[in-house]
């Protein structure tokens, strides 16, 4: 039996974080528009035509903004803590970053998915009624095709559709934890195949999807006062998308062309999942039309909790990807 409030309906928490101008960008003498104001609005601060006016909004609200002065720390507080911890609860959850390349996805990313593993371990310390299983996996999912982070093999993994769990990576890594040193060590694996894959498949990061996977479960433990058998399961999932350019550009012909396609199928689907769900879900919502939204489809609505943080260069250079960005993140919130 699992335990824990499953609350109806949870609504996808959706925010922005504006990263600083970049050398790069100062050095062209690019100019930063955008400005976050009273912690949920960002507004396009360049004068518009009139016909431009007309065409977009100059002012976006979500259920929160980070601004180019933000910490990852503030992110992660505001913005992902409560849905990540959901998990000790029992309550699947997952935690995304969107946004074209090098607006900040995975160095928004890769801070919280610490803080919030370190928050697990505070919380599992103060916790000693109950006994904690953790697990952790790490995969990659590039042209359609996964890969596990944690193991040597670059042979792609299968997905199977397990009657009880729902959609499972064939042999996946599945490392149990032993302690936060554990998860460092992990983390350098993921790194360190995450750059063989690059050298030996011709990816780049900006083409995949990163999936950190952790698994907790819990009992009651010697220590517990009362009766309490219940057995609680859940995962969360700290995903780096591929960068959001490749849902909206059309490249070049040959392998390019068809990377491109697969990294639209992934990304566009998971706009269209979150777009119905955000929406109530209702109808047929299109979990099995992408790897990505497949392996995700436990974690992504229903009872579980979702947050996406939507990061953005504040560069003029950037407003036609900023202006897709910021659309995505009104579908979803
Ligand atoms: P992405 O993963 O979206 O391609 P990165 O996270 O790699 O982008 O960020 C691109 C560069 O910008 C990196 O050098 C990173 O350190 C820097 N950067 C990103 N976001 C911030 C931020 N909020 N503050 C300072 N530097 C940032
Ligand atoms: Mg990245």
């Amino acid at each position: 039996t699992v335990i824990g409030s499953t609350p109806a309906e949870e609504k996808i928490f959706v925010s922005v974080r504006l990263r600083p101008l970049n050398e790069k960008e100062i050095a062209r003498n690019d100019v930063s528009d955008w400005e976050c104001i009273n912690g949920d609005t960002i507004i396009y601060k360049s004068t518009l035509s009139v016909s431009d006016r007309s065409v977009y909004p100059n002012a976006y609200t979500f259920d929160k903004v980070f601004g180019c002065g933000s910490s990852t720390r503030q992110v992660y507080e505001d913005g992902a803590k409560e849905v990540a911890l959901a998990v000790v609860s029992g309550i699947n959850a997952s935690v995304f970053a969107y946004g074209q390349t090098s607006s900040g996805k995975t160095y928004t990313m890769s801070g919280i998915t610490e803080y919030a593993i370190a928050d697990i371990y505070n919380y599992i310390g103060q916790h000693k009624e109950r006994e904690f299983i953790l697990k952790f996996s790490a995969m990659e999912i590039y042209n359609e095709s996964v890969r596990d982070l944690l193991s040597d093999d670059i042979t792609p993994l299968r997905l199977l559709d397990d009657p009880e769990r729902g959609t499972v990576v064939e042999k996946l890594t599945e490392e149990p934890l032993k302690d936060w040193n554990h998860f460092q060590k992990l983390l350098s694996v993921c790194e360190a195949q995450r750059q063989i894959g690059e050298t030996a498949l011709n990816e780049t990061s900006s083409r995949s999807h990163q999936i950190l996977r952790l698994i907790i479960e819990s009992s009651a433990s010697e220590f517990s006062g009362r009766d309490n058998s219940s057995m609680l399961a859940a995962t969360v999932n700290f995903v780096d998308l591929a960068g959001s350019e490749r849902a909206s550009q059309s490249l070049s012909a040959g392998t390019r062309l068809k990377e491109g396609c697969h990294i639209n199928r992934s990304l566009l689907t998971l706009g269209t999942v979150i777009r119905k769900l955000s929406k109530g879900r209702t109808g047929h919502i299109p979990f099995r039309d992408s790897k990505l939204t497949r392996i995700l489809q436990s974690s992504l609505g229903g009872n579980a909790k979702t947050s996406i943080i939507c990061t953005m260069s504040p560069a003029r250079s950037h407003v036609e990807q900023s202006r897709n960005t910021l659309l995505f993140a009104s579908c979803a919130k």
